[in-house]
């Protein structure tokens, strides 16, 4: 994430830092105020994060910019007029962060140092609500404060005292020990909305039109200020404590003993908490934090590490923002700022054109994304994204990157407006918009790129799997013209691939031959794909619109390429899932004289054209119809895919779904088996092992459960 920040601010001219630098402080300042006023973000904290961070890197490369009023001098926040504000007993201050393990190791690293020791660290998880300040006086809850502007908060008691965790009095003996019994105390935590409570809240939002809050921080940060406390109780609010004003009021030294006092008077304590004395056991306890992050009833956005011992805290001081003793380590954050350096247009193996957002790269989610689909020229205006915007790309988990939209004020003078192409990129045919379509469609059949798309997709592992078919010696036989549609495939020979030139060259400027030990494998890995299931086959064809589960449909009601070469629009529309876009497609595809000549040669090259095992005159037995399967971990003694098995099951009558119910008669957990398998148990669900699987494959007759 730093290089791209870095890429984006190096090299600006003091002018052009000045102008920057403005134009960041008041973004960041209108978000601010959207947030922490309003607690109504318009953009995700991530996005937030990146802008400050972008502009404290500015600050850092021109130091004649730093000026005390900046948004990276202060604590956010903000005291409104409608509450009685309270001057905190002790300043409240947020926390610097670290975005990554290196950054962490770094910070520690430094407090060693100062400390000249390894310091004992006290580890616990950064809990997405917001600030508050609990004051009792004689243990009886007196007060309640947001955090405000750090040094003065809002007086939100009323509000807080129908938070249901929050004890109206500290239990008795808790105060016993205290240093002066009768003085005020102020004690720390978070006050957060729990993710049912959030669900429950926007569904009834929604229901009554209302507008719903963007997360469960906002949620929690606007429930707490509310007129009225009765919404507030309302809102099914909790708490989190971890601090306190003034330490020297507590029988405690350090973090640790403070959560065990919080606890002994009856504060809501955070169970997850640990102990380091080491970075491996850091790192640990954060990689874990991040493992359970989903499973958790409550938002969390990190993990918040301490200096555990007060003297030592008291010794690192603090920043005008933030404890020196302590920092937060951000979680991955889903969403990042870039910039647009342009749209490309890539053309898939259907001829579609597809406008593809090329990135500065950028980690989000913790892999670097360079490159995003902007879906279609509509998509492209809708989100109004020009060339030259720094744009919002975001990345939840495994999903796909998406580019969400521009960060206006940050559009530069001359960002360009895309045009769409008129003619195709690859082969320079005129580009045709589809009846009922957004999309731009190339419609030349001698389109090189639409025939490396079709070459690569048959390729693929869902298609023909084919071992070292990869994009580079595909792109050269191309190229070369030994290879146009798929069925030239099975025409290559070891002899003539271990001749063919790669793109790399050698130390003498000469392209590396590929050799015949990779070209022996690839015509192997080609062999082989001659058997691969019918299902695969018809999958591999790149019929528009059959991906890979309407091709295993179609072959359960046409089990042969014949059958399903001469079934009409009619016949193919009874299939379960196939509607008549599709249906027309496929016979489109079908009666295609150069689709023909390619399904016969295929057919010529011993390529499977039915169902497996289902040999003329003899029917593989049904003996598994009306039973639905559910597959998970991995098959580790046969070395079968999960696709394989599915095929196999299918073949056998059984239906295969993706996730386990009520409906499922078996589930199949091999190695390593998730989530389904606790699913399964919990609905009572047979679960069958690779062993039994295999036996119910080999004697057609599924195992009768004890
Ligand atoms: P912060 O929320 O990142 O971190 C500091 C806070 O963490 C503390 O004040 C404390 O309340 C909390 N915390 C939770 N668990 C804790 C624990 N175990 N120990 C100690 N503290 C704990 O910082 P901040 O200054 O409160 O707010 C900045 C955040 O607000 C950033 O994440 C930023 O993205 C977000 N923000 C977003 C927008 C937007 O438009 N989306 C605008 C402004 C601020």
């Amino acid at each position: 994430m730093q290089q791209q920040e870095k890429l984006t601010c190096e090299g600006a001219s003091s002018q052009d830092a000045r102008e920057r630098v403005e134009a960041l402080r008041r973004e960041i300042e209108h978000h601010s105020y959207q947030y922490y006023a309003l607690d109504a973000p318009e953009i995700s904290d991530a996005a937030f994060d990146s802008l400050m961070r972008q502009l404290r890197q500015l600050e850092e490369e021109h130091p004649e910019l730093v000026d005390p009023t900046s948004p990276t001098q202060r604590i956010g926040g903000y005291v409104g007029e409608q509450f009685v504000p309270v001057k905190h007993a002790k300043r409240m201050y947020s926390l610097d962060n670290a975005m990554d393990l290196d950054e962490l190791d770094d910070w520690v690293r430094g407090v060693e140092q100062e400390l000249g020791a390894f310091p004992q660290l006290c580890l616990e998880l950064k809990i997405d609500g917001s600030s508050i300040a609990l004051t009792y006086e004689q243990g009886a809850l007196v007060r309640a404060a947001t955090r405000g502007d750090g040094t003065t908060g809002e007086d939100v008691t009323g509000n807080m005292r129908t938070v249901s965790d929050v004890p109206l009095r500290l239990r008795q003996g808790s105060t016993s020990a205290l240093a002066s019994p009768d003085a005020p105390i102020e004690l720390r935590g978070e006050v957060f909305m729990p993710k049912k409570s959030f669900d429950a809240l926007n569904a009834a939002a929604e229901r009554a039109g209302k507008q719903q809050f963007a997360n469960p921080r906002n949620a929690a940060a606007g429930s707490l200020r509310q007129k009225d406390p009765l919404v507030t109780a309302s809102r099914n609010l909790s708490t989190y404590m971890y601090a306190v004003a003034d330490e020297a009021l507590l029988p405690v030294g350090g973090q640790w003993e403070l959560l065990e006092w919080l606890r002994s008077a009856g504060f809501h304590v955070n169970p997850d908490v640990a102990r380091a004395s080491s970075l491996s056991e850091v790192h640990a306890f954060c990689e874990a934090s991040l493992k359970k992050r989903t499973t958790l009833p409550y938002e969390i956005d990190g993990v918040v590490v301490k200096v555990d011992s007060f003297a030592q805290q008291a010794e690192l001081g603090y920043t005008s923002r933030a404890p020196k003793w302590a920092i937060a380590f951000k979680f991955p954050p889903e969403e990042k700022t870039t910039l647009l350096k342009d749209i490309t247009v890539q053309v898939g193996r259907t001829g579609v054109l597809t406008p593809v957002a090329e990135l500065e790269p950028v980690v989000v989610a913790g892999s670097t994304v360079a490159r995003a689909t902007l879906h279609n020229a509509d998509e492209v205006h809708r989100k109004d994204v020009r060339i030259g915007d720094t744009v919002i790309v975001r990345k939840a988990g495994d999903v796909i990157p998406e580019v969400l939209g521009p960060v206006l004020s940050l559009r530069p003078d001359d960002a360009l407006v895309w045009q769409a192409p008129r003619v195709c990129p690859s082969c320079g045919s005129p580009v045709v918009t589809d009846r009922n379509e957004v999309a731009l469609r190339c419609i030349s059949i001698d389109c090189p790129a639409q025939a490396l798309e079709r070459l690569l997709h048959w390729a693929s592992r869902q298609a023909m799997d084919i071992d070292g078919a990869g994009t580079e010696i595909i792109k050269r036989l191309v190229e070369l013209g030994r290879l146009s549609d798929v069925a030239d495939y099975y025409s290559l020979t070891a002899e003539e691939l271990a001749m063919v030139e790669t793109s790399r060259a050698n130390s003498e400027g000469f392209h590396i031959r590929l050799g015949s030990t990779v070209a022996g494998k690839l015509v192997a890995a080609i062999e082989a794909s001659k058997s691969r299931p019918f299902g695969r086959v018809v999958n591999g064809l790149g019929i528009r619109h059959v991906g890979k589960n309407t091709a295993e449909l179609l072959v359960q009601a046409f089990p042969s390429m014949e059958a399903l070469m001469k079934a009409s629009i009619e016949e193919l529309s009874q299939v379960d899932g196939v509607g008549e876009t599709v249906a027309e497609s496929i016979c489109t595809f079908m009666r295609t004289p150069d689709n023909i000549s390619v399904i016969e040669r295929l057919d010529a090259a011993g390529v499977t054209m039915a169902l497996a095992q289902a040999a003329p005159g003899e029917e593989v037995p049904q003996t598994l119809a009306g039973l639905t399967f559910v597959l998970t971990g991995a098959l580790a003694t046969s070395g079968m895919t999960r696709d394989e098995a599915g095929e196999r099951l299918r073949a056998m009558g059984a239906k295969v779904s993706s996730g386990v119910s009520k409906k499922t008669s078996y589930l199949v957990a091999g190695e390593a088996a998730g989530s389904k398998y606790d699913k399964a148990v919990k609905l009572g669900i047979p679960v069958l092992d690779e062993a039994q699987f295999l036996a119910m494959l080999e004697t057609g007759e599924p195992p009768v459960m004890p």
